[in-house]
């Protein structure tokens, strides 16, 4: 059953295996002050259980606006595609840094439609990733 809870060995290997960072905005964990949380990329209303291939480390901003959600409209055609899957899927593949560090950039249907759907622009998140990099602590390095 996939309601029981996460054990919490699981849940450090999953925080480890990210980094400790969100796997869909990569902001930092240690930068946050409300905790990540272990996310099902499928939801488990779908069926989805507790090995670390079905989960995923992000923030509480990312799980929020994820919810149960696993496809979401893509703004260029307007069509319903998936959203990005952490376990499948390479960040770098669907996603790129645009020239100023601050923003992400869909460079897929699947990127652009996670992009909106999970509101990885938005404006605090950008004041973040500004103050950050003037630490040296942004962009990270991701796979
Ligand atoms: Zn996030």
């Amino acid at each position: 059953m996939g309601l029981e809870s996460i054990p919490r060995a699981v849940r450090r290997q999953v925080r480890d295996r990210a980094g400790d960072r969100c796997e869909y905005c990569q902001h930092p964990a240690s930068y946050s002050c409300a905790p990540f949380v272990c996310e099902h990329v499928r939801p488990r209303t779908l069926g989805s259980g507790n090995t670390i291939e079905e989960l995923a480390w992000a923030c509480p901003a990312c799980n929020g606006h994820k919810y149960d959600k696993t496809r979401s409209r893509d703004p260029e055609t307007g069509r319903m595609v998936p959203l990005f899957h952490p376990r499948r899927q390479r960040w770098r593949r669907h996603f790129a840094w645009r020239a100023d560090l601050l923003r992400i950039e869909g460079r897929t249907a699947t990127g652009r439609a996670t992009v909106l759907a999970l509101h990885l622009n938005a404006p605090a998140l950008i004041n973040l990733r500004l103050a950050l990099r003037q630490v040296g602590a942004h962009p990270p390095e991701v796979r």
